[in-house]
This record gives C-alpha cells, sequence and structure tokens, in this order.
C-alpha cells in the first residue's frame, strides 16, 4: 500500500523527534505482550491507540515543529506515556529548584538511594510497602529531622539480569534530600555507614542493604555550570522511567514480568514529597495531557495550521500523513 520512497517520515522534518519512533515502537512491543493475556488485553488495545497520530503546530521564528496534539491511553507503563510524564515531571522539578535555591540560598542536596534484597517479583507490592513503612519511621526519628529540612522521593523497579533471577525485582527509592547548611559540619553529618545502620532500623531487617549517599555539594573549583550539571544529573537519575521499558519487554517470557508488575504496582504512588519540599510534585495519575504534550513549562504560540504525521507499524516509524492536517480557514 505504501511505497518506501514516497513516504515523508517525522524523522526527515524533525530529526530530534526520533524518540517518538522509538517510544512508539516500544509500545507496540509492549502491546503484543499484553495481549497474550486475556487479563491484560484491555491495556493492550488501550496501547494500541496510544498517540496513532501527531499533529504540530508550527513555531514562525525557527520554523520548528511544535507538539500540539496527541491522545495518550494513559496506560501505566505505556513507554510513550511514562516517558512524556517523566519529561514533563523533570521540566517541573527544574523550574522548582530554582526557586527553592533562592529561598534556600545554602541549603544543600544530598542524593540518597535505598535498597533492600530483590524479592520475587510476586512479592513485589509487599516489598513496597514495607520499604513504604520503613521511610515514614527513617524520616520521623530525631536524627534524620535534625538535618533534613525537605525531601522528594521516587520509587524504581529494575529487574536483574542475572542468569535464575530474571523473576525477581530489585525496588528501590531515589530520594533528593534538602538539608540544612550545617549539614557538613561536626557531628551533624551523616556518613554512609550511618544511613545504612538507620535504614536497616527503619525497615527493621536482619542484613546491610545497598545504601548509595552522594552529596551535590558545589565545588568552588568547578563553574557554577558543572554544579548546576550534577544536580540536574540527581533530577534525572529521580525522575528516570519508574520501570525501564526494555525490562518489560526483555526476555523470552511471554510477558510474564510485565503481566506480574503490572498487577503488582496496581494504582501504588511511586513519587512522594514532604518537609518544605511538600506539594512541590504531583502525582503521576494526576499529569494532564495537555502537560504530556507541552512538556516544559514555556508555551510556544504558533498559529492553527496543524501538520499530521501517523504511526506506520509496517516501518514502526511516523510518517507524514496530510490527513491529519488542519488549515487555518478550516480550523
Ligand atoms: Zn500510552
Amino acid at each position: 500500500m505504501y511505497n518506501t520512497e514516497e513516504l515523508t517520515f517525522l524523522t526527515d522534518l524533525a530529526p530530534t523527534e526520533l524518540t517518538w519512533d522509538e517510544h512508539r515502537a516500544n509500545a507496540d512491543d509492549m502491546a503484543v505482550l499484553y495481549n497474550k493475556n486475556i487479563e491484560f488485553v484491555k491495556y493492550g488495545d488501550r496501547i494500541n491507540g496510544c498517540s496513532g497520530y501527531l499533529k504540530f503546530g508550527v513555531n514562525p521564528d525557527q520554523g520548528k515543529l511544535v507538539l500540539k496534539e496527541v491522545w495518550f491511553c494513559r496506560v501505566r507503563h505505556c513507554p510513550v506515556c511514562q516517558w512524556r510524564r517523566s519529561l514533563r515531571m523533570r521540566a517541573m522539578v527544574y523550574q522548582n529548584i530554582e526557586k527553592i535555591m533562592a529561598e534556600y540560598p545554602s541549603h544543600r542536596w544530598i542524593f540518597l538511594t535505598l535498597t533492600v534484597k530483590n524479592p520475587h517479583v510476586t512479592d513485589l507490592r509487599s516489598t513496597i510497602r514495607e520499604m513504604n513503612q520503613g521511610w515514614q519511621r527513617m524520616i520521623q526519628t530525631k536524627r534524620f529531622r535534625g538535618v533534613v529540612d525537605g525531601f522528594i522521593r521516587t520509587t524504581e523497579v529494575t529487574r536483574p539480569q542475572k542468569k535464575g533471577q530474571e523473576m525477581d525485582a530489585h525496588p528501590h527509592f531515589h530520594a533528593m534530600l534538602l538539608v540544612k547548611s550545617t549539614y557538613f559540619k561536626g557531628t551533624n553529618y551523616i556518613k554512609q555507614s550511618e544511613w545504612v545502620e538507620m535504614w536497616v532500623k527503619a525497615m527493621r531487617l536482619d542484613y546491610y542493604p545497598q545504601v548509595n549517599v552522594q552529596a551535590v555539594k558545589p565545588n568552588k573549583r568547578k563553574t557554577l555550570e558543572q554544579n548546576q550539571a550534577a544536580l540536574h544529573n540527581a533530577i534525572l537519575e529521580t525522575f528516570k522511567y519508574s520501570v525501564k521499558p526494555s525490562d518489560m519487554l526483555a526476555h523470552d517470557d511471554q510477558g510474564a514480568w510485565l503481566h506480574e508488575i503490572t498487577k503488582q504496582t496496581h494504582r501504588l504512588r511511586f513519587i512522594s514529597d514532604g518537609g518544605v519540599l511538600k506539594g512541590l510534585l504531583k502525582p503521576e495519575d494526576e499529569i494532564s495531557n495537555e502537560e504530556m504534550i507541552s512538556t516544559s513549562e514555556e508555551q510556544v504560540e504558533t498559529d492553527e495550521t496543524r501538520i499530521g504525521f501517523s504511526y506506520l507499524p509496517t516501518h514502526r516509524r511516523y510518517v507524514y500523513n496530510p490527513k491529519f492536517n488542519v488549515y487555518p480557514e478550516t480550523a
């Protein structure tokens, strides 16, 4: 039906939109896996309908395409929807962090990663619940409250790659802690080994889990940009996918891990904030379609003209489709 030579791909006109092809192709693969099990066909169907066409406006200044209209399926683990949500979330955090730094200029950031022993994927939900309870206990300790004034925290689940552990899960917390300027002085300072102790105690564990702590400490020998880059990297790490598409699509297990992850994480909140940062983050499911379309805070104005692209499964790419064009006269 289509002759490749006559097709114009989205990436021909906007090379930076390559990620649309990649994420939409992942969504195709995920729909196939969902459709292997009757219980999950409803997700497969919705994902199949996700972002089938994209309508762009044209930025009058730079001639660049600006995304204006898409239908999102909003399935939690849909690769396209997850990607758009994480872009938006990062933009929100970047913006708010600047305000916070202005308000608390001498405060510092600590980047904490907390883990537990990998449970089998069928025990993931109860493990995450225990971790949430452990976190609550830890943040109420005097020691924590004495140095930390606010936090933002996300949950991430990865899939162990080791042979024989493919049906396990590796849940962990990424937390950005806003600490007082005195944190690095004397007894205020919490060493890595003490963070481990605090987490063990709060979780009531009988083993030492992996705990990683990094100070996002401005370095006087570095430029402002380099110092900001360290903080931005921490934000990137904290607000990436909650479950990597490649983990859900990997292995020849007919979608078994994906199906179980879907059940286990159903309606579990994966982000939280507190202290002076309370209210900074929006729950994932409250991010609107509009916010997933224009993922940055600044709105780029265009006229009513729309250039349409549709996803072509046979090519796993978006292709120019004048059927979806809109002209000002007809708008
Ligand atoms: Zn989607």
